[in-house]
């Protein structure tokens, strides 16, 4: 490369974003390795998910249905809404970025909480609009902070509903009125990634409430529950105007051959849904009260994963688990990007994961 004065600009606010760094997942060479760093299933997906996904390799010359519309139906029968409302997408990643795309431009505002999703701050910085962050409560979204921080350039709000890397949730009635509060020409974006894990009677992930009105979207993953991060799939249900907005934004085949037919299969499949909300059940509550005992504080999580606090402990550091957990083979992922700088957030594993994990934390803290 010659040296310039003059080289081309990127647009305004892509050089203001810290690029997105991946839960880590190597360890020493020999040791097993657990990779709780990132909320991936234990279980994997579907068997019928891997058949459809190796079945696709019959026929790999072929381009994609443009507009996933048999994985839509799918999707739309196993969460009774209509499909033309529902746009998949390249992982939620892509319909989280895309909105930011369509609807933010230079001198717009967009607010997400405190300890919100990363991605959020990146899709609004890519699209040249200010982030305004709320500040939260008890590492839980606070509904009156967010409403506080509304102005008249506010275009978006992102809620990650339950949230990542806290695992709080929002009550429903609490999301209403968040919503109700919102002028109509914004746009509540709820980010329903863990819903299905969610065992709460007040918690609902948003289907009702976009249904019923023109300023909410919800988006949803095959990443977590489903067991199929590797393929990139997920989906956005939302009113007509916004859906018909994506679709001319979105790329004309966003989602993978491969992937529409593993998808479609996975949210089909309710008895593969089914244990693995009842083994994060089990081994949520078993690690979180393991973690007490060890004397250390959790965040109370609703979500396939948990936000261990050091502070309280005495010559000890996220930083000094997260190394001697790695030695042993347990990749958990430090969360200091969210503002987060001496906890760790660990993926719930299968039982001899946990169980791994809180046997090595507690010989750390002892050590
Ligand atoms: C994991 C996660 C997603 C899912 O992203 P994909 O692109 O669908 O893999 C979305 N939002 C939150 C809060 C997440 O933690």
């Amino acid at each position: 490369m010659t040296k310039s004065d003059n080289l081309p600009e990127p647009n305004p606010g892509i050089m203001e974003i810290a690029s997105y760094v991946p839960g880590k997942s190597a360890v020493p060479s020999g040791v097993k390795l657990f990779k709780l760093s990132a909320n991936e299933t234990p279980l994997g997906p579907s068997p019928a998910a891997k058949q459809a996904y190796m079945e696709r390799a019959g026929s790999l010359e072929d381009y994609p249905d443009g507009s996933s519309s048999q994985l839509r139906e799918a999707i739309a029968k196993a969460h009774g809404v209509n499909p033309a409302n529902v746009l998949c997408g390249n992982g939620s990643d892509e319909l989280l970025g895309l909105m930011a795309q369509c609807y933010l431009q230079p001198g717009d505002e967009a607010i997400y909480t405190e300890h919100g999703f990363l991605m959020y701050r990146i899709g609004i910085l890519g699209a040249g609009a200010t982030p305004i962050v709320a500040p939260e409560k008890n590492h839980t979204a606070d509904v009156d902070a967010i409403l506080a921080r509304v102005t008249d350039a506010t275009r978006l709000v992102y809620l990650a509903n339950p949230n990542n890397p806290t695992g709080t949730y929002l009550a429903m009635s609490e999301v209403r009125r968040l919503h109700a509060g919102l002028p109509d020409s914004t746009i509540l974006i709820l980010d329903a990634a863990y819903a299905e894990y969610v065992r709460r009677n007040d918690y609902e992930s948003g289907i009702e409430l976009v249904a019923g009105s023109n300023n909410v979207v919800m988006t949803r993953t095959f990443s977590k529950i489903h067991g199929l991060a590797a393929l990139r799939v997920g989906w956005v249900f939302g009113p007509d105007h916004i859906i018909s907005v994506l679709d001319r934004m979105r790329g004309p085949f966003n989602v993978n051959a491969a992937a529409q037919a593993a998808a479609q299969e996975a949210v089909a499949d309710r008895e593969m849904v089914d244990k693995a909300v009842a083994h994060n059940d089990e081994w949520l509550t078993w690690t979180s009260e393991e973690m007490h005992k060890l004397g250390l504080r959790v965040t109370p999580s609703v979500g396939n994963f948990i936000l261990i606090h050091f502070d309280a402990v005495d010559g000890k550091s996220a930083e000094g688990a997260d190394a001697y957990l790695t030695q042993r083979g347990y990749v958990l992922r430090l969360v200091g990007g969210y503002g987060l700088p001496n906890s760790i957030r660990m993926t719930i594993g299968t039982e001899e994961a946990c169980r791994g994990t809180v046997a090595a934390l507690g010989e750390y803290l002892k050590a």
